[in-house]
């Protein structure tokens, strides 16, 4: 899929359309002081050193986000592009 790198949308900070510039969303670090992050490392202190956690569904595909910075104001927007999809979004020209 392919996705316009500039693009005329709506921003809600200044309350029109602007231009907007777009870039692929990467997921941050996580943090190490966060609950559930805390509660993972105090469980594999011990003598059993692996956490059997929740099951969770195998989704098929991804949804794919976009930042949008809007060229007015610099505040940034995310959107995600269609439905879930194995297609990776590029950002192009
Ligand atoms: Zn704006």
């Amino acid at each position: 899929m392919k996705y316009p790198s500039t693009s005329n949308t709506y921003c809600p900070y200044c309350r029109k359309q602007t231009p907007h510039k777009a870039k692929l969303y990467s997921k941050g670090t996580a943090r190490t002081m966060a609950w559930g992050q805390l509660k993972h490392a105090r469980k594999l202190t011990g003598y059993v050193g692996k956490v059997a956690g929740e099951k969770t569904v195998k989704k098929q595909g991804k949804r794919q986000k976009v930042v949008l910075n809007c060229t007015v104001c610099n505040k940034k927007i995310e959107r995600t592009i269609g439905t879930r999809t194995r297609k990776k979004l590029e950002v192009t020209a």
